[in-house]
């Protein structure tokens, strides 16, 4: 293992120190074994995702008080970039779990709602999903189709969800246990106004569509549509004021985008010493690879581009609140850059190792296939190129430091 008090980018506390060490060893003995295997089979390994509620992974950003460790957006991008480093589809369940569902409830939820949720959520008792996206509507969110009408003390949901990751948690259609749902509940000056609901398993009208198999990557974490037909959701599962709910949904996003591109450091940093090493020890022509000037090419343009996007990425890590929004030009850019380098360099991985990249055992297939997926979810990559150049051309004379 690499030692990385000599050369982390952003002089880490002890505390993160032992974080990135803990994770690594997990990693090491836990999830590699079963990376590829759960990656041919499509199956989301439940057993050893609740091992990380063991390690206080589960609810990371989430206070002591309601059985989280209490840390902070650097602790999270650590903790995604080791589990991508093996698994990267396993670490999508992570993130749909820990980012999406409980550090929204931490953040936004009432004391009522973190007091009954969230020990669960932090142990691994209870998964979470967050249910955003639907059939016929992803980057143009605000346009969502499923809605919410309140009827005294209960609220009729009614819509399905597409793409949503731990939206079943095995092949048998167990719907995930808690569930954040965004949904309409009217509109304001022709605005459509977005609450959200948390939707526990067990509630009459909430059911999985189907599950959706035969992804590219990301097999190891478990995608499905959810299906809300006349679901009653008490009054008491809304978060936060009715129609309220854009602003945490962008706050959230930050974070999402975050973890996501550090997921893409996960995935470069274990392709380049994949075709390091390989590069050292096959030879061709009487000589080993990494003397032929377009294999140094691959090595060294991967190398530059993961120590660029590592420092992008951690500097927003450095300066992003869990609480507050305002990071939203450089989370977008952070998971812009890093999401199209993590494939770059797992592709050129591939190309270094010849035939045997292109096989399974040799894992750098599967981080190829598994990087595609970060230029797509939690927002494609044009999705960000929007909202940065919108961003900057709000203001003509913007000053770029
Ligand atoms: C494996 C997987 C897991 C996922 N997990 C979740 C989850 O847990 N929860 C959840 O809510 N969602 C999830 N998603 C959904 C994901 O966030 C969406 O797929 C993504 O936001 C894109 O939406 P879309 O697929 O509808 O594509 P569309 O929005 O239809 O986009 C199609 C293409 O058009 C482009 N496009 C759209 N609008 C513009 C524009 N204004 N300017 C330029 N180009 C544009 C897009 O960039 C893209 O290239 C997941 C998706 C996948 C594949």
């Amino acid at each position: 293992m690499a030692d990385y008090k000599e050369w982390d980018l952003f002089q880490p506390t002890e505390t993160h120190q032992m974080l990135r060490e803990t994770v690594a060893e997990f990693v090491k003995k836990e999830v590699e074994p079963q990376a590829l295997e759960c990656d041919r089979k499509e199956i989301f390994n439940l057993t050893l995702f609740r091992k990380l509620g063991d390690l206080g992974l589960l609810g990371i950003t989430v206070p002591e008080a309601y059985g989280g460790s209490e840390m902070d957006a650097l602790a999270a991008v650590i903790a995604h970039e080791e589990l991508s480093s093996s698994d990267p589809g396993f670490c999508l369940a992570y993130l749909a779990h820990s980012m999406l569902s409980v550090n929204n409830l931490a953040v936004n939820g009432s004391e009522e709602q973190k007091k009954k949720w969230l020990p669960g959520l932090c142990s691994g008792q209870l998964v979470g999903a967050m249910a955003m996206s639907e059939p016929a509507i992803g980057t143009d969110v605000l346009g969502m189709a499923t809605t919410a009408v309140r009827e005294g003390s209960h609220y009729r949901l009614n819509g399905r969800k597409m793409w949503i990751t731990n939206g079943t948690l095995d092949e048998e259609g167990t719907p995930a246990d808690f569930v954040w749902v965004y949904a309409k509940t009217g509109e304001r000056q022709g605005r459509p106004l977005i609450s959200t609901f948390i939707v526990e398993k067990g509630m009459p009208g909430y059911q999985v569509g189907q599950k959706i198999r035969d992804k590219c990557g990301m097999r190891a974490s478990n995608t499905a549509e959810l299906v809300f037909e006349n679901c009653l959701v008490p009054v008491t599962h809304l978060v936060g004021e009715e129609g309220e709910s854009v602003t945490h949904m962008m706050r959230n996003l930050e974070l999402e985008r975050l973890t996501l591109a550090a997921m893409s450091l996960g995935i470069a940093r274990r392709s380049i010493e994949i075709m390091n090493r390989y590069a050292c020890e096959r030879e061709a022509f009487g000589k080993s690879l990494n003397f032929f000037g377009q294999i140094q090419n691959y090595i060294a343009t991967s190398y530059a581009e993961f120590k660029a996007s590592k420092s992008y990425v951690y500097d927003v890590a450095r300066r992003m609140s869990l609480e507050k929004e305002g990071g939203r030009i450089d989370s977008d850019g952070a998971k812009l850059v890093a999401t199209t380098m993590a494939k770059n360099v797992a592709d050129r991985a591939m190309q270094v190792l010849g035939g045997y990249g292109y096989v399974g055992e040799y894992v750098v297939e599967r981080l190829w296939r598994d990087s595609k997926l970060l230029e797509i979810g939690g927002g494609t990559i044009e999705a960000h190129q929007k909202n940065i150049s919108r961003d900057l051309t709000k203001d003509s004379s913007f000053i770029v430091r």
